[in-house]
């Protein structure tokens, strides 16, 4: 089949503007989207070729040479032979006709095809050191962090001027290239991110003098951060948007918080659950005292019962850390331990020497006592 002459694919004359032939071609898609003509041949081809006489019409050097030597002068010094082009790459290569909402809105179907694709920036991460008492109830921290943010002189497109930022003319601003490959099975065709403008579709002509073309610059800022209680050591907390924004514009990255507990002086986490380590003297466990222990919100005070005994565990309700997930409040356990004396005096020694042979000195382990002996026992066994 002979090939049709690309302006009368489009239905323009010679003379047309790029913009003209930029309307032609849309109405054209438009008409024979696949979308709308399923299963309908016909349609598909003329969407097609019509495809295939943008491509070459759009580009002002393809046209330039198909002006002057007509589908011959297409042949193979990188064009398009026909028949080849397939959906996919209609769809990307033409990014600024079908993108941007038009042949979504058109048909309802709110389909993405091609286009250029958005840039995110990169992540930020920062490392941020927390006490107990922070992690046990939350908190609100400031942060500086130094991120890139879009340049102030030229809103972040990097040009000197509103002039200076032209569409790419090797991709007509699509940001793709079409490249084709001779393989055993034939030619293959694949879209390539544009190597003249890496895909942005635009060229900076004159480089914005502040950002030197980048269309960002290193800004500090101090960032609130909301830490919710009952975060924990190696926990990534992220605030989306607060991290590099890309050169030449685009979506700015996320802020990754990660938590580090800092260790305290006295408690330690366990889930959460706050544990305290208490040693007694014998004394204190026999007759019973008050004592006093940290807990994450100053100090708290205890009664020991006579008779207290080493292993058994205190638990102040509520002391403890708050849940991520808000399932209440963890609790302080005071672990208690009675401390034997590893140094003597003679008359101390004395009067032990006394209480040795004392039946009430005689370990007698109730109920509740053999439980932690019998563990112990297993552990040892
Ligand atoms: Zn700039
Ligand atoms: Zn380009």
């Amino acid at each position: 089949m002979a090939k049709r002459d690309y302006y009368d694919v489009l239905g323009v004359t010679r003379e047309a503007s790029a913009e003209e032939i930029k309307k032609a071609y849309r109405k054209i898609a438009i008409k024979y989207h696949p979308d709308k003509n399923p299963d309908d041949h016909t349609a598909e081809d003329k969407f097609k070729e019509a495809a295939e006489a943008y491509e070459v019409l759009s580009n002002q050097e393809k046209k330039a040479r198909y002006d002057r030597f007509g589908h011959q002068g297409m042949g193979n010094g990188g064009g398009y032979g026909g028949g080849h082009m397939n959906m996919e790459d209609i769809f990307s290569q033409f990014g600024d006709i079908f993108g941007g909402g038009g042949f979504g809105d058109f048909f309802g179907g709110g389909q993405q095809r091609g286009g250029r694709r958005v840039r995110k920036g990169s992540n930020l991460r920062i490392k941020l050191k927390l006490n107990l008492e922070e992690v046990a109830n939350g908190v609100e921290k400031k942060i500086k962090v130094k991120r890139y943010v879009a340049c102030h002189a030229c809103d972040g497109n990097g040009s000197k001027n509103g002039a200076s930022l032209q569409n790419c003319t090797s991709c007509q601003g699509s940001g793709q290239v079409r490249k084709v490959v001779n393989t055993m099975l034939g030619q293959m065709v694949s879209t390539a991110t544009c190597p003249t403008c890496h895909g942005e579709g635009k060229i900076v002509t004159q480089k914005c003098d502040v950002c030197h073309g980048e269309g960002r610059e290193l800004k500090e800022e101090v960032i609130p951060i909301n830490i919710p209680a009952g975060v924990a050591d190696g926990m990534q907390l992220s605030m989306s948007g607060k991290g590099n924004v890309p050169e030449r514009g685009g979506i700015p990255g996320d802020l990754l918080i990660q938590v580090e507990e800092e260790p305290h002086q006295f408690l330690k986490r366990d889930g959460n659950n706050v544990v305290y380590d208490q040693y007694i003297s014998f004394v204190d466990a026999a007759l019973g005292a008050n004592i006093e222990v940290p807990t994450i919100e100053g100090k708290a005070k205890i009664s020991l019962k006579a008779g207290t005994q080493s292993g058994e565990i205190l638990r102040l309700r509520g002391k403890g850390i708050k849940d991520l997930n808000g399932y209440g409040k963890g609790d302080q356990l005071v672990y208690i331990n009675v401390w034997t004396p590893k140094n003597l005096s003679n008359s101390e020694k004395e009067t032990l020497e006394k209480l040795r042979n004392s039946d009430n000195f005689t370990p007698n382990p109730g109920k509740n006592e053999k439980g932690f002996f019998e563990k112990v026992k297993e552990y040892f066994q």
